[in-house]
């Protein structure tokens, strides 16, 4: 008997990988870890082990662009990676300004180094990272950052460090004016990473107020520079792309785009259906997707007490990445679209294209073994509103580096069918 050409091979699955343009049904070989072969059709006794993954759909290894995993050091909101990762269908995490240029070795040592699934992070701008879901203003003054501490911190770290995370939003700037953001700029430019930039209000204001919610968005663009990412456009708190003025998305926004911006969903607990229609007729649509769970708008957290609802991201909502992929296809985009928002294109903003997020040879076995549900699933926000998609995503297994690991997570919501 020859001995089999590869360690598994995932049969007869939809496997679609939208940086190459492949969608089409096919078999993936793997091999020491690394996707070794991607064919129409593979001999079956050419694998140790053969899944049959006929009618499900078969991706790049997803990679959640908005996490909040820097467990038993943010307070009650960071989660258990592995709970938001490969035990629910996502291969790479990004955590979101959880860990700073004080706290990075432990995020490390203790998240990183600990999770089966792959962890990175877009380092906080602020000298004390996202403690309690910066909860706390007084702690992301101009003041409370160290531009250049935080650049030599990121250069050494640049194995993990994939951006910088800061906030532009009203109570910010009721206080201090656009300086943190500018700081957190030069942070970025340093290290030559996207900035990532948080919209939608998270502080109260100061006594001062502002008087504009729009001036925030107006006076952060021309900060940002083509690449950095700005963060929840479907967010129902003022401040973010849709203008209190007009009630419509805010000119400026497609402008920022022309010229090279991104947009990812940060979907949280923020996340509006209302908000989602105007952006996405306005021609705007996501790179990245995002689900920003964190302890807050989970159930899931050691947040899991009464003191939530004094949290502005509190929620009772579930959701989580496969859910808001399930709501994007809502929104009108494609089955292939979508699945970019979870790989390639994730791939390519964090510079790990090659490496994950993608199924041609060479590529780590990273890989994503989706259900694409039929029929009519149900839908809600926070804010009351209802949708109906004809399709719904839910996560099978993952493959990490060839590893496969069973989706048995308790963030992993089930789509719910609609009566009738
Ligand atoms: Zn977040």
């Amino acid at each position: 008997m020859v001995s089999p050409h590869f360690d598994l091979i995932l049969r007869g699955g939809r496997v679609i990988d939208p940086a190459i343009g492949h969608d089409s049904i096919a078999d993936i070989g793997i091999r020491a870890g690394r996707i070794a072969a991607l064919e129409p059709q593979l001999p079956a006794d050419a694998g140790a082990e053969v899944l049959d993954v006929s009618g499900k759909l078969v991706t790049g290894g997803m990679i959640d662009t908005h996490a909040h995993i820097y467990q038993h050091v943010t307070g009650r909101f960071g989660l258990n990676a592995d709970i938001c990762g490969v035990r629910a269908g996502v291969s790479t995490l990004v955590d979101q300004g959880g860990p700073s240029l004080m706290t990075l070795p432990g995020f490390r040592h203790y998240v990183a180094e600990q999770s089966h699934s792959r962890v990175l992070c877009f380092l906080s701008a602020y000298l004390v990272g996202g403690l309690e879901g910066h909860y706390y203003p007084q702690l992301y003054g101009p003041e409370d950052v160290d531009v250049k501490r935080t650049i030599e911190i990121g250069l050494q770290n640049r194995d993990m460090v994939k951006g910088i995370k800061a906030h532009a939003e009203i109570g910010g700037k009721s206080r201090w004016g656009m300086e943190v953001i500018k700081k957190a700029r030069d942070i970025a430019r340093g290290i030559e990473v996207p900035l990532y930039i948080h919209l939608g209000q998270l502080w109260p204001e100061n006594e001062k107020g502002v008087v504009d919610p729009d001036s925030v968005i107006e006076e952060l663009l021309p900060i940002m520079q083509p690449g950095d990412i700005l963060a929840h456009p479907f967010t129902r708190h003022p401040g973010g792309f849709i203008s209190t003025k007009t009630g419509e998305v805010h000119p400026i926004i497609q402008a920022g785009l022309d010229r090279g911006l991104r947009v990812d969903v940060g979907h949280g607990s923020h996340f509006s259906f209302e908000m989602a229609h105007k952006v996405i007729q306005a021609g705007i649509f996501p790179y990245t997707l995002g689900a920003d769970m964190h302890g807050y708008n989970t159930h899931v957290g050691e947040a899991g007490n009464d003191s939530k609802e004094d949290n502005p991201f509190f929620g009772k909502v579930r959701f989580c990445l496969t859910h808001a992929m399930t709501e994007l296809r809502a929104l009108g985009m494609s089955v292939p679209d979508i699945i970019a928002t979870v790989t390639s294109n994730p791939a390519e903003m964090l510079g790990i294209k090659g490496e994950t997020g993608g199924l041609t040879p060479g590529h780590v076995a990273d890989i994503a073994v989706l259900d694409l549900l039929k029929g009519r699933f149900e839908l809600g926000d926070n804010s009351g509103n209802k949708e109906i998609a004809s399709e719904a995503f839910f996560p099978v297994f993952s493959l990490r580096e060839g590893k496969r690991f069973d989706v048995d997570s308790p963030v992993v919501v089930e789509p719910m069918r609609a009566a009738g």
